[in-house]
């Protein structure tokens, strides 16, 4: 830099120095402008570039059939038995039949061939789209493991539950420890879905860890979730949480 001083705010401990003579990486977004037309810019200097402002009313949360419809126990479908349009047969390795809508369903082909050329192992689907009618026979009355019927994820065709090949720590915490569910953990979102019941949220979701439990929500969503390190849809859409029924 030619005779310019950049002022960097050193946020994390709450100090202004001054910095001179080296390139403005780091200056805050007004100092920036003012000095962008006298310098050459780094090349890779794009980590203060305005965010795009997010929609956040692109897709309902209301309408069953919309991409970010949320469920929750406060939230359950109206009517009760609604379904989906669209569902397809998910062409994925699975325990229970695989369905869900296709654009879900698209995600989930192209998320495990990734994984699986990215890593050398295999998951299946291990539920997918559960109907009412379903969901009251896998309903087994703890409120914070299963939903009631009415109130189930699963129910929007957009939900999957991901188990390893060979089942290890299925349905369990420890699923989070496996090579599937930890590469889950960092990568789902590049595909357009969200860990919907993460660690230590139970008092906002209602549902304990449930490192297998990924919800299609879309790569806007999911991409503007991980990049502002909101986890839960509650929190994202400013939703009372959703601890227990009413
Ligand atoms: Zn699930």
């Amino acid at each position: 830099m030619i005779g310019g001083v950049a002022v960097l705010a050193v946020a994390a401990i709450g100090v202004t120095v001054a910095v001179v003579g080296i390139p403005n990486r780091g200056a805050a977004p007004e100092q920036e402008m003012i000095v962008s037309g006298a310098i050459e810019q780094p090349a890779t200097n794009d980590s203060f570039e305005p965010r795009a402002r997010f929609n956040m009313s692109l897709y309902s949360i209301d309408d069953p059939n919309s991409l970010w419809v949320v469920v929750n126990k406060l939230r359950p479908f109206d009517p009760p038995s609604f379904e989906p349009s669209g569902l397809v047969p998910v062409p994925v390795p699975y325990v229970n039949y695989a369905q869900l809508q296709e654009v879900a369903s698209d995600a989930v082909v192209r998320m495990f061939a990734d994984f699986e050329s990215e890593t050398g192992h295999q998951m299946q689907a291990l539920s997918t789209y559960r109907s009412y009618a379903a969901q009251q026979q896998v309903y087994g009355g703890n409120d914070l493991l299963t939903a009631r019927p009415g109130y189930s994820e699963h129910q929007t065709g957009l939900v999957i539950d991901i188990d390893a090949i060979p089942r290890t720590c299925s349905l369990q915490a420890c699923f989070a420890d496996t090579p599937q569910g930890s590469w889950l953990a960092e990568n789902a979102w590049e595909y357009g879905f969200i860990l919907r019941y993460p660690d230590g949220l139970t008092d906002i979701t209602g549902y304990q860890f449930e490192p297998w439990h990924y919800r299609y929500v879309g790569i806007e969503l999911s991409t503007e979730m991980h990049e502002t390190g909101i986890q839960t849809l509650e929190e994202f859409f400013g939703l009372p949480a959703a601890p227990a029924y009413n």
